[in-house]
């Protein structure tokens, strides 16, 4: 019999354990609990359809490791958050290098000058949102130049830059029958440039080549012949990355 405290896990859209956000598939005639991590990483829940809530969650818990493993396969970004406070002092990365955030009557949107980031105090309540907008607009204009020589020895047209949040992941890409755009994570902005690179080589080779086969190798190979590097310090990099969280206190 289903009490209260036992809600049953198909109540819910999604089921958010920690820094894991997953999608409850629809009740089936499954026995058993299983993850599932989807090509673009979402995650999805499969579950019967007597399952509570606190046994998925305790589910979801144990195969934590998995699915960062999973998830960094996927080139995902993993790990628990990196949260942020709008205070004077705060610090945020811009190309790998670290800067204080300054509130400052006077300026209206936020700006990056004289090595600190400023920001009216009347937008510190919702500067987690201002912040993103920051970075995808500087971002923006920032990609579509460093992508160029790029591309060219990739030897493909035009291909332009689209900055968003990805979720889990730091770049996606889908070859088109027209001009062939990229996505870029605007939490990306925060690397090194070297690791922005890495990211755009790796989607401009899935331009040719969707899936993580030898001949996709070959091709960021080529490109970018210290590959194995580069992703290996994005793996350990990206855990200290902010990716959006506020600080609640
Ligand atoms: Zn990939």
């Amino acid at each position: 019999m289903a009490t209260t405290a036992l809600a049953s896990i198909h109540e819910l859209p999604e089921l958010v354990v920690g820094d894991l956000a997953l999608v409850v598939a629809p009740a089936s005639e499954r026995t058993t609990i299983e993850i599932t991590v989807e090509r673009d990483a979402t995650l999805v829940l499969k579950a019967p359809h007597d399952t509570s809530v606190e046994r998925a969650t305790q589910f979801v818990n144990d195969k934590r490791q998995w699915v960062y493993r999973k998830l960094a396969e996927k080139d995902a970004l993993t790990g628990p958050p990196i949260t942020k406070q709008f205070v004077e002092g705060e610090g945020f990365a811009y190309l790998g290098r670290s800067y204080r955030l300054t509130l400052t009557e006077g300026v209206t949107e936020i700006r990056l000058e004289r090595g600190r980031f400023q920001m009216n105090p009347s937008q510190a309540g919702e500067g987690a949102a201002a912040m993103r907008r920051w970075y995808t607009t500087t971002g923006t204009q920032w990609l579509q130049r460093r992508i160029r020589p790029w591309v060219k020895r990739m030897g493909q047209d035009d291909v332009s830059v689209a900055v968003r949040d990805l979720g889990y992941r730091w770049g996606s890409a889908r070859p088109t029958e027209g001009p062939q755009s990229i996505n870029v994570h605007w939490a990306a902005l925060q690397l090194p440039p070297s690791l922005i690179d890495y990211i755009l080589v790796h989607e401009l080779a899935h331009l040719h080549e969707t899936n993580h086969t030898p001949e996709f190798w070959a091709i960021v190979a080529r490109l970018m012949p210290a590959y194995e590097t580069h992703k290996s310090v994005l793996a350990t990099f990206g855990k200290n990355i902010w990716l959006g969280s506020v600080h609640e206190r």
